[in-house]
Order: C-alpha cells, then structure tokens, then sequence
C-alpha cells in the first residue's frame, strides 16, 4: 500500500484530498498543528490516517522529524500555507511562512525521505496570473504563464501579499529542483478560487475558509445590502482533490503545473443561482440584477487549461454545482439561515 505525506491535513483542500486518496487505497499520514485537531481529523477520516504534529511550517527543519518517522512514505504533498487576508503584515504573515513553508517541506523530503517519488505543491493561480493580463481581455493566461509581481509589491497589502506568497513559494520550489537535483519529481496543483463543500458536515462554522466564504457570506447578507463584488475564475474543491492525485499518478503530469479552471464567475452569477433554486433564499438575500454577470467571460482574460483538462481526464463540477452543493450543505447544518 502506498503511503502518501499531506501537510496541512486539516485545511478545507487538504481533508478532500485526504478523503479522495484512502477511498482510492492509499494510506495517509498528514501534518496538523495539535494532537486536537489530529485526533478531531483522524475520527473522521478512520484509521488509513494518521497524524504527525507540524507546529508552524516556517520554523527550519519544520518537517525532518515527521520524515524521519515515516520511511514508508513515497509521496509528499503540501498543501499548507496561509490563505487569508487578515493582516496588516503581509511579509511577516503570508509571504515568509508560505516561501520557508514550502522550503522546508522540500528539504525535509530531500535529506530524510530520499524514497519519496514525487513532490506535489498546492500553489495557486494566483501564482500564474499578472494581475494587469487579468482584466485584459485580449491576454491568455496558462500553465505557462507568471505573475510577475515584486516582492516589495507583494509587502503592500494582503491580498497582492497573498498572490506574492503563492508566486514566490512556487518559484522557490522549482528551483530547489535545479539546484538541488532530489531524488523526487515535483509537480503542481494551480486552482483558481476553490468553492465546494466541506469534507465533512462538522467543518460547516458560521465563519467558513476564505475562498468559500466567498458564498457563504452572501446567506449573510440582508435584502437591501450591496452585494460584495468578485469576479474570477472558479473550480470544485473535489475536483482539485481529484487533480492532486493526477498528479502523482499520471506520468504526464511529472514537472507539470496542473492549472484548475471550470469557468469565470462574477458574484452576481452566484446570487442568481442561489434565487433560482432555493426559494427559502427569495426575500432574505439581495437580488442585485439578475443576469448582468453573463458576459463576464468577454471581460476578463481567457483561461487555456487545455492541456491540464487532457491530462485529468474527466469533466469539472460547474458554477451551478458546486455552489448549490456549498449552500445545500450550510442549510442542512444549520437548518435555516
Ligand atoms: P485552509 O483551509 O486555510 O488550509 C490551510 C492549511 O494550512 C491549514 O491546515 C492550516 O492549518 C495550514 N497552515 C497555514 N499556515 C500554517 C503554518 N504556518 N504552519 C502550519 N500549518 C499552517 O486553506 P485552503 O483553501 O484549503 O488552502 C490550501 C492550499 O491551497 C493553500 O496552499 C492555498 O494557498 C491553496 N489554494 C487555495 C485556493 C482556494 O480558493 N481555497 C485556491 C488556490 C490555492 P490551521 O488551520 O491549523 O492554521
């Protein structure tokens, strides 16, 4: 039996990603920061799993003792890094964490688990799109494609801080690659915004992780309220925990960057979904103007995830989809809004 390393286990991707490999036979051992939360996991998930406590994944040699302990692991993915916007420190909060992250990660597998294969990194679209291509509607934006953001941009504000930290993580994981020559093979998960429910009915909070908030915060809102204005690019969270075992399991994958993208969205797109399929919704949320996000796609830079698509090999969870399945499973767990 395989055994697979997850950092971050108990992150919103991460725990379908735990969830998708031990239905697929695999053993997992992950990462969490409390035996609290180890144990809260483990329960859930069955005994496929186990946990090793990684504190704080900045802290240098982070991942050595976890490695040493696990010689039966010949898979490593790391999925954790600070996704939130929540700070007035950018470098210190987002940008040092996710780049010796991710450093420590690699060089932990490189000097103490020479049997591991492949290396998988969570990164982000954030780390393929510039964010001038991306209102460009002329510009294509794919697997080949860099944010060409500055590390002192990056210190600015959080969410140029967050979009530095997914950038500079990746870079720094590439080039580990060339200048160190591991044993392993490195490959990269790239989504776009990740909406989807919870892994588990018991991670539904009233506040959720940030990118599904994103639709959780509009059950929030009151009939007269602004609706908050986002637009970008979605995927299905079980579909990127499909794509974290392409992979590793698909050779043509190997030295890849996996680019997630069902399709663009702008908020308005998912409030019209919400009014025209959960009638308890009518009258509690705002209505904004229905329709007016339909040409969303015309303004925004094309996506050509062509080759990411051929090598997943099977068809990605749409708009409708996912953000019914995000609110279904909200209402259930709280019984009304
Ligand atoms: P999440 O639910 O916030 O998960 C992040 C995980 O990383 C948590 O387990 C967290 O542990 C852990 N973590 C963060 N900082 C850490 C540190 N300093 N030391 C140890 N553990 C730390 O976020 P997510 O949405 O699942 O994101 C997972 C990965 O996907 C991240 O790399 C993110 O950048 C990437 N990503 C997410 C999206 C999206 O839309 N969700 C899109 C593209 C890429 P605690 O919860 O215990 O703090």
């Amino acid at each position: 039996m395989t055994t697979v390393f997850v950092s971050g286990a108990t992150g919103y991707i991460a725990q379908h990603v735990v969830k998708e490999l031990v239905a697929n036979g695999y053993q997992v051992v992950g990462s969490v920061r409390s035996a609290e939360k180890g144990d809260k996991l483990k329960k859930l998930v069955g005994s496929n799993f186990s946990y090793e406590i990684v504190k704080d994944i900045q802290i240098e040699g982070a991942f050595n003792e976890a490695l040493k302990r696990h010689p039966e692991v010949t898979v490593f993915l790391h999925t954790a890094s600070p996704f939130h916007f929540k700070t007035t420190e950018p470098e210190k909060d987002l940008l040092i964490p996710a780049v010796n992250g991710t450093k420590n990660a690699l060089s932990a597998v490189h000097k103490f688990a020479p049997q591991v294969k492949n290396v998988v990194i969570t990164s982000s679209y954030a780390a393929i799109a510039p964010a001038s291509k991306e209102v460009d509607n002329t510009a294509t934006i794919s697997e080949t494609t860099w944010n060409d953001v500055t590390w002192e941009d990056a210190t600015k504000d959080p969410v140029t801080g967050y979009r530095g930290s997914k950038t500079f993580a990746e870079k720094a994981a590439w080039e580990f690659v060339e200048v160190e020559k591991p044993n392993f093979i490195l490959s990269t998960v790239n989504p776009v915004f990740v909406f989807g429910p919870q892994a588990f009915d018991s991670e539904v909070k009233d506040t959720l992780n940030t990118s599904a908030e994103i639709i959780n915060a509009l059950l929030k809102l009151s009939p007269d309220d602004e609706i908050p204005f986002f637009r970008g690019a979605y995927v299905d969270v079980r579909d990127v925990a499909k794509a974290h075992l392409t992979a590793f399991e698909n050779k043509g994958a190997e030295n890849s960057r996996l680019l997630l993208a069902d399709g663009r969205f702008v908020t308005q797109n998912i409030v019209d979904i919400l009014l025209e399929n959960f009638s308890q919704l009518r009258g509690k949320i705002p209505i904004g103007e229905p329709g007016r996000g339909s040409d969303v796609e015309s303004k925004l830079a094309k996506i050509d995830n062509e080759k990411t698509k051929k090598l997943l090999g099977f068809e990605l969870i749409d708009l409708k989809k996912t953000v019914l399945d995000t609110v279904q499973q909200v209402l259930d767990v709280k019984g009304t809004i």
